[in-house]
């Protein structure tokens, strides 16, 4: 089995498309559709042909491609079945824990409900490469729009379990403010410290900083952080369970 090809281009203002290409299948999908125009251009880049959608969210900065692109391509629509209500065009709807096969590589659908209700990501486990959506973001994680800080930190934790050698693409170029924020909460990590300048170098390079390594995450990202002693008494909850801590913290970057 050869590797899973992903192939990155910027879309919009700050969100990036991606396509991931199954060389022995010839099959081809865009994980969301934030641009229709910029996923046209990748695949005749490419030469590839669109066989699949994979949603993570009904965002219309994630969702709202669909369409055009499933009329010129009749593409299969994959997304979360508890959002499909809202995913235009759905065709197959997964949830959390179900096997989702493309080609010869298999992604396993994890509910990462917070940002929305029923947002999901992609982890395809033998190529250790995870599609987050607006779940989790290099050095950040999504908005709270629908899900409590609860329901948030249930779904980190469970990317919080995978392995440290997942490559973590994200749907986002937030990670320059996401570098600020994170030193005022827990400005005594040293790698945090010179990741910030490596992703100051690269924003000033014009060069993405995505993807990122899960790995750093864990050991960087203040979300996935809240055990951290540093983190806490940055915000004074040093006996404070961790959804509490991971809620001030979230709190506090709505403010920043
Ligand atoms: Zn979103
Ligand atoms: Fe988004």
């Amino acid at each position: 089995m050869t590797a899973l090809t992903v192939h990155q281009f910027p879309c919009l203002g700050d969100n990036y498309g991606y396509l991931i290409h199954d060389e022995e299948n010839d099959l081809t999908a865009a994980i969301d559709t934030p641009e229709a125009s910029k996923i046209e251009e990748a695949l005749k880049e490419k030469g590839w042909k669109l066989t699949h959608i994979l949603n993570t969210h009904h965002h219309f900065d994630h969702a709202g491609g669909n369409e055009e692109l499933k009329r010129k391509w009749g593409c299969v629509i994959v997304g979360s079945k508890s959002d499909a209500a809202r995913i235009p065009g759905i065709d197959e709807q997964v949830g959390d824990g179900d096997i989702y096969t493309f080609g010869n590589h298999k992604a396993k659908v994890l509910d990462v409900s917070g940002h929305t209700q029923g947002h999901i990501a992609y982890y395809f486990e033998a190529d250790r490469i995870l599609f987050s959506g607006d779940a989790l973001f290099a050095l950040g994680c999504g908005r709270l729009f629908e899900g409590s800080p609860e329901q948030m930190w249930t779904s980190l934790q469970k990317l919080i379990a995978l392995p440290d050698d997942t490559t973590v693409y994200c749907a986002h170029e937030y990670t320059q403010s996401n570098a600020r924020f994170a030193l005022t909460v827990e400005p005594q990590n040293s790698e945090l410290q010179a990741r910030a300048k490596v992703i100051d170098d690269l924003r000033s390079a014009n060069k993405p900083t995505v993807p990122s390594n899960l790995g750093v995450e864990k050991r960087t990202n203040p979300f996935l952080r809240p055990m951290s002693s540093d983190l806490q008494e940055t915000l004074g909850m040093t006996a404070a369970p961790l959804v509490e801590v991971f809620a001030e913290t979230r709190l506090r970057k709505d403010n920043f």
